[in-house]
């Protein structure tokens, strides 16, 4: 991510409304693409959150966008942080956060990870392995362990599952292996996957982590930590919303672990703090047209643009988190509801056919010149990204109301990444 900047906006102003000021400004007479993230929205997310799950502490997925900005406003509105490497710690720790707020969430861990974890104090880690558990014993005594299981994350775009937890039938052996090693476990998680419509997912691996933790507590371990993960709706589209979510979260808490004073629920929500906050403008650098025939036999005219942002930068997620993209392009221009729209494709700047931003799309006719927004970027888009061909990361301007900001400034500076 490129610099970025902070400007006080009147309440109400959106990343939409913020946008097109910058751009009717001379501010950017080079006409790069830039991305506006609105840290309004990012606290309303976080007031949703504790209102709709009130007894969950959110650890906020850095992996998901690590701009300091946003680090720096979930860390003051109270959110722990989940790292997942050891820069990911580096960077919270650098900002004065501590440690005691990082959980190390990541079940496949380099040893000198582990042991800068150790040396600085991250004691809450995840496992879901017997490899791992021998890694800990040896270089993390203090460690404590969080188990990590499977979920039925079939619905998701981003099957989790396949890659990290263990089968429940191995989490006896696990915890009895950790005993043996002296290593202590103290709670279970879970991840259901992004993009998952399965309510009823949460119910039953709520479940399954109770049974765990009688499991655990019978072995000797004294299981208090319950982890919910991440996979939160973020798109302000999806549906069921996080709401609905939540509810049902709620009554599988009540169910299985009706003692609150027992147990310390935490979760990893990343896209959803972020995802709706931000919208990208990208600029049109080139304009070609072609007439084709479409699959009627009539002659149609096709408008290609060039953009200059495109599928190795900004865009880069949309092949892997194709189901949550939604790519929807707003233009900047004002057009009558009855101009006549054109099938158009988006192209990237890189000099390969794969940049390729969105196909076929329908959008009035736009010029060399013209912006094209696209909102809810927020989730991913901007920390998988690269400098392919030379073309570099947008910058970033952050917008915070009059009526946030006095609620952040006493703390805004202190927080400052000194890494
Ligand atoms: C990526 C990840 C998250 C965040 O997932 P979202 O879908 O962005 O909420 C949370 N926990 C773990 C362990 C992850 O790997």
């Amino acid at each position: 991510m490129g610099d970025s900047s902070l400007t006080l906006v009147e309440d109400g102003t959106t990343a939409l409304n913020f946008l097109k000021e910058t751009i009717k400004s001379s501010l950017n007479d080079a006409k790069d693409a830039f991305f506006v993230a609105d840290l309004d929205d990012v606290a309303r997310k976080h007031w949703r959150f504790i209102k709709g799950l009130p007894r969950v502490r959110p650890y906020y997925a850095v992996k998901c966008n690590n701009s300091p900005e946003i680090l720096r406003t979930l860390a003051i509105l109270g959110t722990g942080f989940d790292c997942a490497s050891q820069a990911e710690i580096n960077m919270i720790l650098g900002m004065g956060i501590p440690a005691a707020d990082i959980i190390y969430a990541n079940t496949c861990k380099q040893v000198s990870h582990i042991r800068h974890a150790a040396a600085h104090g991250v004691t809450r880690m995840t496992f879901d392995c017997e490899s791992e558990l021998e890694k800990v014993a040896e270089n993390h005594p203090n460690a404590e362990m969080i188990l990590r299981i499977k979920t039925d994350d079939a619905g998701s775009f981003s099957c989790l599952s396949r890659k990290f937890g263990a089968p429940l039938e191995n989490c006896e052996h696990l915890l009895r292996v950790a005993k043996s090693l002296n290593v202590s476990v103290t709670g279970v998680s879970f991840h259901m996957g992004a993009g998952n419509d399965n309510l009823q997912g949460f119910h039953q691996a709520i479940g399954n982590a109770r049974h765990l933790f009688d499991l655990g507590n019978q072995l000797g371990h004294k299981m208090r930590v319950l982890n919910i993960g991440g996979g939160f709706p973020g798109h302000p589209d999806f549906k069921p919303t996080f709401e609905e979510f939540a509810a049902v979260i709620v009554g599988s808490l009540e169910q299985y672990f009706p003692r609150e004073e027992e147990v310390e629920v935490i979760a990893e929500p990343g896209r959803y703090y972020v995802t709706s906050a931000f919208t990208i403008a990208v600029n049109i650098t080139t304009k070609k047209e072609k007439w084709a025939e479409d699959s009627d036999g009539r002659n149609r005219r096709e408008l290609s643009y060039y953009l200059n942002d495109g599928l190795f930068g900004s865009f880069l997620v949309c092949k892997m988190f194709d189901k949550e993209i939604r790519l929807k392009p707003i233009v900047e221009k004002d057009c009558l509801p009855s101009a006549e729209s054109f099938p158009s494709t988006l192209w990237g700047p890189c000099c390969t056919d794969k940049d390729i931003v969105m196909e076929d799309v329908d959008l009035p006719e736009l010029e060399v010149g013209d912006w094209i927004f696209f909102p809810n970027m927020g989730a991913y888009y901007v920390s998988i990204h690269t400098v392919f061909n030379g073309f570099l990361a947008p910058t970033l301007s952050c917008i915070i109301s009059k009526s946030l900001w006095p609620l952040l400034e006493p703390q805004w500076h202190k927080l400052t990444n000194k890494v």
